[in-house]
C-alpha cells in the first residue's frame, strides 16, 4: 500500500470515529429518555391530585352519611311524639308535624346530594385507574429505554477503543511528514483526503491541470493545485 492509501484509510478511521463520538454523546444526554422520565413525572403528579380530591369527596360522603343518621334520628323522635297520643294540643301537633316535613325534605336534599358526589366518585376511581395503567406503562417503557441505554453505550465505547487501536495501528505506518501534512489540511479544511475523479478534486470539484494528473502518475503524494487537499485517485491500485 501506498502512503496516500493508507492516509486516505486514516479518514475514514477518523470519520468513523467521530460519527461514533457523535451518537455516544447524543446516547449519553438521552434526550428522549429525560423527556418520558418528565412526562412520567406529570402523570404522577396528576395521580397525587386525583388521589387527593377522591380523598376530599369521600369525606363529603362520610360526613353526608353521618348527617343522615342524625335527620333519620330525629324523625323517628318526632313520629314517636307525634303518635304517642301524649301530645293533645292541635296547634302543636302541626308544629310537629310540620317540623317532620321539614327535616324529610333535609333527607331528601341529603340523598340526592349524596347520589351526586357518588357518581363523581365513580368517575374519579375510573380516572385514576387509567392514570396508573398509563403510568405504570411509561414506567416499563422508561425501564427498558434506559437498559437498552446502557447496552448502546457499552457497544459503542467498545467499538471506540477498537476503532481507536486502528487508527494507532494505521498512524505507525505513516510518515509523520505526511501525518504533519493531513493533521495540518485538517485544521483548516473538512475531509483532508480528496477523490480525485475524472481530474476533477471532490473535495473542492475544481478541474485539476493535467500536470498534476500526470504528477500524480509519478508520485505518491500530490495536492490539489486549488484547495491543497491531498488528492487520492480512487481508481489507482
Ligand atoms: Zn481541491
Amino acid at each position: 500500500m501506498k502512503q496516500k492509501d493508507y492516509l486516505w484509510k486514516l479518514q475514514e478511521i477518523e470519520k468513523n470515529l467521530e460519527q461514533k463520538e457523535r451518537i455516544l454523546k447524543d446516547v449519553i444526554k438521552g434526550e428522549e429518555i429525560s423527556k418520558r422520565i418528565a412526562e412520567h413525572k406529570c402523570i404522577k403528579n396528576d395521580f397525587e391530585t386525583q388521589k387527593d380530591i377522591l380523598k376530599a369527596k369521600e369525606n363529603i360522603l362520610r360526613k353526608l352519611e353521618h348527617e343522615r343518621r342524625e335527620l333519620e334520628y330525629e324523625i323517628e323522635e318526632i313520629k314517636e311524639r307525634l303518635y304517642s297520643g301524649k301530645i293533645n294540643d292541635l296547634k302543636q301537633l302541626e308544629k310537629l308535624m310540620k317540623k317532620e316535613e321539614n327535616k324529610k325534605e333535609e333527607l331528601n336534599e341529603i340523598d340526592s346530594k349524596t347520589l351526586e358526589i357518588m357518581e363523581v366518585v365513580d368517575d374519579l376511581k375510573e380516572e385514576i385507574k387509567k392514570i396508573g395503567v398509563k403510568g405504570g406503562t411509561l414506567g416499563s417503557t422508561i425501564k427498558n429505554m434506559l437498559k437498552e441505554r446502557k447496552i448502546k453505550i457499552e457497544k459503542i465505547e467498545k467499538d471506540i477503543i477498537k476503532i481507536k487501536a486502528e487508527k494507532e495501528a494505521l498512524l505507525k505506518k505513516i510518515n509523520e511528514e505526511y501525518i504533519r501534512m493531513y493533521m495540518d489540511i485538517k485544521s483548516k479544511k473538512n475531509n483532508p483526503v480528496a477523490i480525485l475523479k475524472e481530474d476533477v478534486c471532490m473535495g473542492c470539484h475544481m478541474d485539476l491541470p493535467v500536470m498534476t494528473v500526470t504528477k500524480l502518475k509519478k508520485q505518491d503524494i500530490v495536492l490539489c493545485n486549488n484547495c491543497g487537499r491531498i488528492l487520492y485517485p480512487k481508481s489507482d491500485e
